[in-house]
């Protein structure tokens, strides 16, 4: 079947999969509830049309490889700042901030206007999607599709049902992943799912040695790059991706899980209340 793709927060996220979607020969309406957010990442996607076009292993390079194949892939996408324009998705993504009610919110009002047979995934990365699909009469639809950033470089998806997730729409999740140029893995859901629970245990573990003075965080960076050939140190990847939000993510799946190795370190909390946020501050383990 081929999608007519709603995605609701035109932010990081949800620009890019937009992207993808338009990138896949995909009609795409984007939705956001801020329309100077339209107006400034439209072009950023461009940009990054341009970027993935030098990708000869992008799925979609020959097609955008130069600007009438860019302009076309781009006219796929029509953005608006009214959610009913959404209404004739045969699925949508939903990348909206980070918070259980606004998520619900949107759910309520994307099962009011989008017809029974619209999948409806949210991108969440800590929030449980049986307590998003709760905000609808149909959460046999709803289903978690997590991408990551950023969703035009990187390469899954993982794909969780909550409790009353039907098996055909994890079916179709995995299928819309895969159109999309991406890899597609099925979880069981659980909090931080696979990636970031398994990226939280090990963060934290490396801020508990610097902690314990074993080694500097420089030295753990390169210890975890040059003796486990990880691209990157935790530390790097923990301002990467903000202090702040590493926080947040801990905090939910030690909440769940009550298992201490989850629990924020100190270090990271001061850091927090310091505004070190990392890469986005200019200051976090590491100055920028
Ligand atoms: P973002 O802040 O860049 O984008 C969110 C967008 O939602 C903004 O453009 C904002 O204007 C819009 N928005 C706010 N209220 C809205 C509403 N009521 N209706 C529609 N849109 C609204 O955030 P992001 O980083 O793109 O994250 C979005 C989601 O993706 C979150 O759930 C986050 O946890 C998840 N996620 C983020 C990352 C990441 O690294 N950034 C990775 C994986 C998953």
């Amino acid at each position: 079947m081929s999608e007519r793709l709603g995605v609701a927060g035109f932010g990081t996220m949800g620009s890019e999969i937009a992207l993808l979607g338009a990138c896949a020969g995909m009609d795409v309406v984007a939705y956001d509830a801020f329309p100077e957010v339209l107006q400034a990442n439209l072009p950023r996607l461009g940009k990054v049309a341009r970027m993935l076009a030098r990708d000869a292993k992008f799925f979609a390079a020959a097609q955008i490889a130069d600007d009438a194949g860019r302009a076309a892939v781009l006219a796929r996408i029509k953005t608006t700042s009214n959610l009913a324009e959404l209404a004739g998705s045969t699925a949508v993504i939903e990348a909206a901030p980070e918070d259980p009610k606004l998520k619900q919110q949107i759910f309520r009002s994307l099962a009011e206007h989008c017809g029974p047979e619209t999948m409806l995934a949210t991108n969440t990365s800590s929030i449980s999607i049986t307590e998003v699909a709760g905000a609808v009469d149909n959460p046999a639809r709803v289903v978690g599709m997590h991408f990551f950033n950023p969703p035009s470089a990187m390469q899954l998806v993982e794909v969780v049902p909550g409790l009353q997730t039907a098996p055909e729409t994890v079916e179709r999740g995995m299928a819309l992943a895969k159109a999309l140029g991406k890899k597609g893995i099925r979880v069981k859901e659980t909090p931080g799912f696979i990636v970031n629970r398994i990226l939280m245990a090990m963060m934290n573990e490396a801020i508990t040695l610097y902690e314990e003075g074993v080694a500097s965080f420089e030295d753990i960076d390169d210890a975890m790059r040059l003796g486990a050939n990880f691209p990157l140190g935790p530390f790097k990847l923990a301002d990467l991706v903000g202090l702040d939000v590493y926080t947040h993510a801990c905090e939910v799946v030690y909440r769940e899980l009550g298992r201490d190795k989850f629990r924020p370190p100190y270090t990271l909390r001061q850091y927090v209340r310091a505004g070190r946020l990392g890469r986005k501050t200019r200051h976090g383990f590491y100055k920028y």
